[in-house]
């Protein structure tokens, strides 16, 4: 066995949380080593997550495009369309996004190194590599950013061909026919509505009466509608039975009411548990909570001080987006560089189609907090981007104190409705007042516009109870 090799930092695991951390520690002048088990770098997110899915997600958009377009293109997808085809730009994307993340890491200096990470003790790290060679590690503070992978339930066989997950969903090679898909979250609505805009009929079936329960009743039920317009099926408040592959070509999901359900392939999406296990956490003095993540404080610090996780590895909200920030912060807290807590104001984004997004409070949650808020709407068919782009089936709404003056949230559902929002993310942090979008002069057309407009239907509100009080 070789010496121990001696960093500053040691980030285990190379997705968005691990490669922040790294760079941020190497920007800070730390000797930094960064080990993956995989042989590329990127994590879930560049190999089976993020970036895979939202590239089906753009191919399923310029098909729908095409679809509208029929006056002036006669289009139709062919029957025997491969995925990889239709994934066809996905090698292209995950090369150009693991060449900038290698480039950026060897230009900052961090040290890479393939193999399995686990703990020895709380300040010595070993590595077993693919060829079994052993080699250790020791630094003066450690991030663990192992991510997550698909929760398998114990009940059902997910053989990876016909009943497949997340990350195997991608390798299938034709287009089925028909796609059952168990579980309501935003992976499950993600891929359900992909599949059924490039014509596949899909199931989804969830014990929750509605998909993507923590976002606004009415932004969800737009969507419900839109991939019930395209074809999909949620079947909500059951409860799946039993899952079988028939053995000639057919899965069979029977639900509690006896009900039986056929597809061509099944997708379970029942959530995500994070990698943990394998790290030996107790040699470490760590211990999982009862959910399988690490408990960490509000710098990602866990109990042994010089130990952070960050990502998927602390559990929700499981995004690439909140995992980079997790990363920097930890390391910059782990080395007395100024940084504050995690912002408040996170904003969501689901990429369904159409997309959904929120930021703040909903009117629910505000109704909870504030009693009744204010709600101003405005629709995409409202606003003349909207119908130039035949984006018709978008809400914008917005969430305002019972006075509507103060802003609380805002709540999209759209194309468009991931970027939009965080229009609405910057007025909250900057505690922008409701009258301020009716002041400002937006581009125009834009979908941009819609803030403006749902915030005129919040001043209008305000003026109709302004007169009733004068009458009374
Ligand atoms: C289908 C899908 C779509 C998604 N879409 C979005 C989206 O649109 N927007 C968004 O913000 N988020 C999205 N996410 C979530 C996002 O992918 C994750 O939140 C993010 O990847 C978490 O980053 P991470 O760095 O914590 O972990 P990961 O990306 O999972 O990376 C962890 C890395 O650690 C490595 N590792 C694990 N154990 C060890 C070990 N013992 N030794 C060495 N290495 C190890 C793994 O190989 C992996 O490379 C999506 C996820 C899925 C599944």
């Amino acid at each position: 066995m070789s010496a121990v090799a001696q960093f500053d930092l040691l980030v285990i695991g190379s997705g968005p949380a691990g490669q922040k951390a790294a760079i941020q520690g190497a920007k800070a002048g730390q000797r930094v080593a960064m080990i993956e088990r995989e042989p590329g770098i990127g994590g879930a997110c560049v190999y089976r997550g993020t970036i895979p899915s939202k590239t089906l997600r753009e191919t399923a958009l310029q098909l729908e495009r095409l679809k509208r377009s029929a006056a002036v293109f006669e289009f139709r997808l062919r029957q025997d369309a491969a995925v990889s085809v239709l994934m066809h730009r996905m090698d292209e994307v995950v090369k150009a996004h693991a060449a900038y993340m290698s480039e950026q890491l060897a230009r900052n200096g961090v040290s890479r190194f393939h193999g399995r990470a686990r703990f020895l003790s709380d300040r010595l790290v070993e590595m077993l590599s693919v060829d079994g060679a052993k080699q250790r590690f020791t630094a003066e503070t450690i991030v663990i950013a192992t991510g997550s992978r698909p929760r398998a339930p114990r009940d059902i066989v997910i053989d990876h061909e016909n009943i497949l997950d997340s990350d195997s969903i991608l390798s299938m090679i034709y287009l089925p026919r028909t796609l059952t898909v168990l579980g309501g979250g935003v992976v499950a609505s993600e891929y359900a509505s992909i599949f059924s805009l490039l014509g596949v009929e899909v199931t989804m079936i969830d014990r929750a009466e509605r998909p993507v329960q923590f976002l606004d009743r009415e932004i969800v039920g737009k969507f419900v509608q839109s991939f019930e317009r395209q074809g999909g099926r949620y079947c909500g408040r059951q409860t799946v039975t039993d899952v079988r592959w028939d053995g000639v070509s057919q899965v069979v999901t029977t639900l509690a009411d006896g009900r039986r359900i056929t597809s061509d392939k099944l997708l379970v999406a029942l959530g995500r548990q994070p990698n943990l296990e394998d790290l030996n956490l107790r040699a470490a003095g760590l211990a999982l909570t009862e959910k399988g993540t690490l408990a960490v404080n509000a710098y990602c610090q866990t109990v042994v001080p010089h130990i952070y996780a960050v990502g998927d590895a602390i559990g929700p909200p499981g995004l690439a987006s909140c995992a980079m920030e997790q990363g920097r912060r930890a390391v910059c807290h782990a080395l007395g560089l100024p940084v504050s807590s995690m912002p408040e104001t996170i904003p969501l984004g689901v990429y369904t189609i159409p997309e959904m997004a929120s930021v703040g409070l909903d009117e629910a949650a505000a109704t909870k907090q504030h009693g009744a808020p204010m709600v101003g709407r405005a629709r995409f068919d409202e606003v003349a981007r909207g119908q130039i782009s035949g984006i018709c089936d978008g809400l914008l709404k917005i969430v305002a104190d019972p006075a509507g003056e103060r802003l609380l949230g805002v709540q999209i559902v759209g194309e468009g409705a991931t970027e939009l929002i965080h229009l609405g993310q910057m007025a909250l942090q900057n505690g922008t007042k409701i009258d301020a979008f009716v002041e400002s002069i937006f581009n125009f057309p834009t979908l941009a516009e819609a803030y403006r407009v749902a915030a005129l239907d919040i001043m209008g509100q305000r003026c109709k109870r302004a007169g009733q009080a004068l009458q009374t």
